[in-house]
């Protein structure tokens, strides 16, 4: 105890906390969502996340020649399509936009891994993650269609499979589907444990995805449950999920951590377009200092135990780390 404990002498110089660090982030950590559009030339910033774009398929392949040389490996593709109908048909289709997406990348950068969200709000004219059934999403219609989009996303290229739509049995539908069509070596990492969160504003206006009625409580998870949280996962590895993620980051940092101390499972934690949104804002403002409170919060998802960051902050991010900044 005190006085022959002291804390604070292993803080007195610079080098000696480098050496005593116990978390690092390097921009394989990262993994940067992206949003593709139907045209050509397009490199529009989204109002709702300022630094980010709708690109088209050749925009989409600059930015990642970009976001590939800051050492960043992955990305994940939304797409916005060009018509949105009842059951979301632009999602099935080889020549939907997130599968041009997945194309051109296949043949630009072939060592960058593509990850390939799977869902049916994007496409879907009420904006619901699944085929409606009166007001109410059926789950069970809903999974022949993920299967479905799951297979165009690999045989145009993906290397991961993400499906976020929460739906009761998806990732075994999907791993079934993938396996009968020969994309047995395809990986699924699954939103497992996915928030009903007011932090996925920004995405809605970027992705045009808020639904119409309702909203998304009845496949969502609640808040304020934990420990529920924890059987969404156990489920979707006894389902075949490879991967597991956590959604949002930062406000759920004890189910990150429970779920890194209790599966072995490779970690992801999606550090949403709120927690983007009120970094880029609050800087803006003068208020905070927004590198290092970005880079604080990414590595507080690292410790809590995501070894995968999906985060907009991730070439900005990277580049910091690369430049010795961090
Ligand atoms: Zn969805």
């Amino acid at each position: 105890m005190y006085p022959e404990v002291r804390m604070r002498r292993l803080r007195t110089s610079q080098n000696l906390r480098d050496i005593l660090q116990e978390t690092h982030l390097l921009p394989s950590n990262f993994i940067h969502p992206l949003f593709v559009v139907h045209g050509e030339g397009v490199r529009e910033e989204i109002s709702s996340l300022p630094g980010q774009y709708h690109l088209s398929v050749d925009e989409l392949v600059k930015e990642c020649r970009e976001i590939y040389a800051q050492g960043v490996r992955s990305v994940m593709l939304f797409g916005i399509p060009a018509h949105k109908d009842g059951t979301g048909s632009e999602a099935l289709e080889d020549d939907g936009i997130v599968q041009q997406g997945l194309k051109a990348l296949r043949d630009a950068l072939p060592d960058l891994v593509t990850i390939a969200d799977v869902c049916m709000c994007e496409y879907t004219d009420h904006g619901h993650c699944g085929i409606l059934h009166g007001h109410e999403v059926d789950n069970d219609e809903t999974l022949k269609y993920l299967a479905k989009q799951s297979v165009s996303m690999a045989r145009c290229g993906a290397k991961i499979i993400a499906p976020s739509d929460m739906m009761d049995g998806r990732v075994a539908a999907i791993r079934a589907a993938l396996d009968e069509n020969g994309f047995t070596h395809i990986p699924i990492m699954s939103y497992a444990a996915k928030f009903a969160s007011a932090f996925y504003g920004p995405f809605r206006v970027a992705a045009d995805s808020a639904p119409s009625f309702g909203d998304r409580r009845g496949y969502q998870m609640n808040p304020a449950n934990g420990r529920e949280a924890l059987r969404e996962i156990e489920l979707d590895i006894a389902e075949g999920a490879d991967m597991i993620m956590v959604k949002p980051a930062l406000a759920y940092l004890d189910i990150l951590h429970e779920a890194y101390m209790r599966y072995d499972l490779p970690l992801a934690a999606y550090h949403v377009s709120g927690e983007y949104a009120m970094i880029k804002a609050a800087a803006a403002k003068g208020w905070i200092d927004h590198d290092r409170v970005m880079m604080e919060s990414l590595l507080a998802i690292r410790r809590a135990g995501a070894q995968m960051i999906l985060t907009y902050h991730a070439k900005e991010a990277a580049k910091l780390l690369n430049e010795g900044k961090f």
